[in-house]
This record gives C-alpha cells, sequence and structure tokens, in this order.
C-alpha cells in the first residue's frame, strides 16, 4: 500500500484501455511539419485533433517575432508580474486585445485554465451564486470549486432551465454570475447566446463567455459568438485562450466593467504564478495581428469545416448539430470507437478520441478540429478514410457518397 493506492480503481481503467489499444499517450509526434502535418509513430501524418484553427503555428510572422524577444528579453520572466513587474511585452498583449475586442480593460493569464480559475473563482463569493451549463469544461468545474459561492447547474444550451433556477433564486441577495462557451469544445455546438443574454437581463445577472474555441473562428472579425450574434454589449467578461486561434500558450479576459483592474490583485490563480515567458508574449501578439490583416484566413477556415461536416454527413455519420470546425462523429460503442481510431491513426490520420465519462451525454466519439491550413485535399483524403473505415466496421451503408454532386 502506499500513497498513490486509492489511484488502483483509475489505473485499472486506464490499463484496459490501454490494451484495447486507445491509449492517448501512446501517439508520439516524431516530428511536426506544419500546422496540420506530423510524423507519428513513424508516420507521415494529417493532423484533425490540435485545435490549431488559423494554422499560425509556423507562421514566419509569429515565429520571428518570438525569436527576436527571446534574444532581447530572455527565455523567462522568472516570477509573477506582481513580484517580478510587467513586461512592456504584456502590456502590449492586453492593450492589443483590448483593442480588438472594444473593451476598457484586459488581463492575459498564464493559460486559458487559469483564465477561467482566476476570473470565476474570484467575482463570485460566498454571497453570490454562479450558474453553469452542464457542459462546461473542466477549468470552469474546477473554478467553482476554487472558489466560494454556491453553484448551480443548468441543463446545457437551455435558457429556459436556467430561467427557471435563476427565479428560484431571485429574492436572494448577492451578485449572480452565468458562465457559458462560445463553441463547445467536444461537440461542437453554440450556444443559443440571444437567448441567454434575454435571461440575464431578466435577472439582473453578469454573463461570462469563453470564447476559447470561437475567437478566431466566428464572427466577421474572429471576436467569437458574441460577435457573430450581435450581443457584446450584454456580455460582461469574455474569457479566452491563445492555445488555439493563436497558436501559442496563455489565456485572457476583457471587460469594459468600471473597477476591473482590481483582480489583478484579488485572483489569486493571476497572482501567484509566473507571467508569460516573452517568446509567447510576442508570438501572441503577432498571431493577434495576422488574425486581426487576415480574414481570409477564417473563410478558409468556414470553408473546410463546411465541407468536412457535409461530407461526413453525407456519408451517413451521426455528427454533432452544426458545421463548426469542431467536428465529433458520434459512434455508440466504446470498444468501436477505440478500434476505429486506432484504425484511422494507423492509417494516418490523427484526431481526438473522446470516451465516456468525459464526454457529453456519456457517448463514445472521434473529435476533429479543422484547420485554416488544411487543404481540400486533407479533407477529403480524411473524409474518404473514415468512410472507408466506417463502412468496413459495417456503420454506413455502401451504396453513399461522401460528396454529393
Ligand atoms: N476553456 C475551454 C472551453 C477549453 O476547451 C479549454 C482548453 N481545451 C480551456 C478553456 C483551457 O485553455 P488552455 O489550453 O489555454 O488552458
Amino acid at each position: 500500500m502506499s500513497i498513490l493506492s486509492k489511484f488502483s480503481p483509475l489505473a485499472e481503467r486506464y490499463g484496459r484501455m490501454r490494451d484495447s489499444g486507445a491509449d492517448p499517450f501512446s501517439i508520439k509526434f516524431d516530428d511536426v511539419l506544419s500546422s496540420v502535418e506530423a510524423v507519428v509513430n513513424g508516420r507521415k501524418t494529417v493532423l484533425f485533433g490540435t485545435n490549431n484553427y488559423l494554422g499560425l503555428t509556423f507562421d514566419p510572422h509569429s515565429v520571428e517575432r518570438s525569436v527576436e524577444a527571446i534574444r532581447m528579453h530572455g527565455t523567462g520572466t522568472t516570477g509573477s508580474r506582481i513580484a517580478n513587474g510587467s513586461y512592456k511585452g504584456h502590456e502590449e498583449l492586453e492593450a492589443a486585445l483590448a483593442d480588438f475586442y472594444g473593451r476598457k480593460h484586459c488581463m492575459v493569464f498564464s493559460t486559458g485554465y487559469q483564465a477561467n480559475l482566476a476570473m470565476i473563482s474570484t467575482l463570485v463569493g460566498q454571497n453570490d451564486h454562479l450558474f453553469l451549463d452542464a457542459d462546461s469544461h473542466a477549468s470552469i468545474y474546477d473554478a467553482s470549486r476554487l472558489g466560494h459561492a454556491p453553484v448551480v447547474r443548468f441543463r446545457h444550451n437551455n435558457p429556459d432551465d436556467l430561467a427557471k433556477r435563476l427565479n428560484r433564486l431571485k429574492d436572494q441577495p448577492g451578485d449572480k454570475l452565468i458562465v457559458v462557451e462560445g463553441i463547445y469544445s467536444m461537440l461542437g455546438d453554440t450556444a443559443p447566446l440571444k437567448e441567454f443574454v434575454d435571461v440575464k437581463r431578466e435577472f439582473g445577472a453578469y454573463l461570462l463567455v469563453d470564447e476559447a474555441h470561437s475567437m478566431g473562428v466566428l464572427g466577421e472579425k474572429g471576436r467569437g459568438l458574441a460577435e457573430r450574434e450581435g450581443v457584446e454589449d450584454d456580455v460582461d467578461f469574455v474569457v479566452g485562450t491563445f492555445s488555439k486561434s493563436l497558436a501559442s500558450v496563455g489565456g485572457y479576459c476583457v471587460s469594459s466593467l468600471d473597477g476591473f483592474e482590481i483582480l489583478r490583485i484579488a485572483a489569486r490563480p493571476y497572482m501567484f504564478t509566473a507571467s508569460l515567458p516573452p517568446a509567447i508574449v510576442a508570438s501572441t501578439t503577432a498571431a493577434l495581428e495576422t488574425l486581426r490583416a487576415e480574414p481570409q484566413r477564417r473563410e478558409k477556415l468556414t470553408a473546410n469545416a463546411e465541407r468536412f461536416y457535409t461530407g461526413l454527413r453525407s456519408a451517413g455519420f451521426q455528427v454533432g448539430p452544426e458545421a463548426n470546425p469542431i467536428v465529433a462523429v458520434i459512434l455508440d460503442k466504446v470498444d468501436v470507437a477505440v478500434a476505429f481510431w486506432k484504425r484511422l491513426v494507423d492509417e494516418g490520420m490523427y484526431l481526438n478520441l473522446a470516451l465516456p465519462p468525459a464526454t457529453p451525454s456519456h457517448q463514445a466519439f472521434l473529435r476533429s478540429s479543422v484547420s485554416a491550413a488544411h487543404t481540400f485535399e486533407h479533407i477529403d483524403f480524411a473524409v474518404e478514410l473514415m468512410t472507408r473505415v466506417g463502412r468496413e466496421f459495417g456503420l454506413l451503408p455502401d451504396n453513399v457518397t461522401p460528396f454529393p454532386a
């Protein structure tokens, strides 16, 4: 017996998964060739599971600025901003993000996970209430455990259920914070944001939207779902990440609420951790410039997402409800999903295996993320491969072609 014995049930479950071939840690990137291609387990592979939406990980503008920053300012800040001070780059990135969103304030964090942890655990306290969508990302749930506010869960994407729960607490004192996501990370569905805004207004609550998967993806300027739905003025806080469209690592929150800056000394996951290193800050700032200057990347991403989603759906796969860059193929049985995933990886397509209990409705599925850097050849290769394997597995009818004329 040891301190680790309590993990035996988990270790057994993981062992069973590994024995069946479903070990995500068995995926070894021997070399990364581009935003969408790598050598995986010795084989040239097209990447469909990276969240690299705009394909900027190798963008020369970002790479050059990052290299320059590391030479000029070193490899790390070696501490938090409250202890070690802010570098000019941190402030420039915050100003650029505030400008992009047209908001007064921005704070950057060391990851998107920490941005949620900091914002959600700090904005509401024990005399307030926190309202979470049932399918919220782990960082949102973890934030609710770090903070002290009572938590109320409402049904996924269900504004009526939220209204019912807010109504029950309408005479309670304190602030009420609602948290939803722009595009949900597993099934690729969007929140019905206009309806959530109506509910928020009716009950005088605050609204935080995590646009981790929708920033750079949705909206004419790429600001996300709130922009696309025309409700930005009603979203009090936008949280996002640098690890997807901006192709680096880190997180942020923007807001125009007066007094926002106090969070720099109230939010512990901001205060008590090292700030982002210069190279990351520089590449992120450059990637944001590219995102703004090259809307054609977003257009290409949308075209790719539609082609991939439509191809899979017309082949007969059960897919998520919307044609966004996250495309989930829903397979009922875990063992089928595992075998399917393994076959795709063996044949040169990398995507994510999503298994219960980590999935909504406890379904097993294959989760892909499409990139602007994919060519139509990549997309068609993936659709045709999945269709061929789907037929071999007896999951699809033989007589349907993935791309209708
Ligand atoms: N929010 C959502 C909805 C996410 O999907 C993720 C990451 N997958 C995060 C936050 C955390 O982002 P990061 O990787 O920057 O920690």
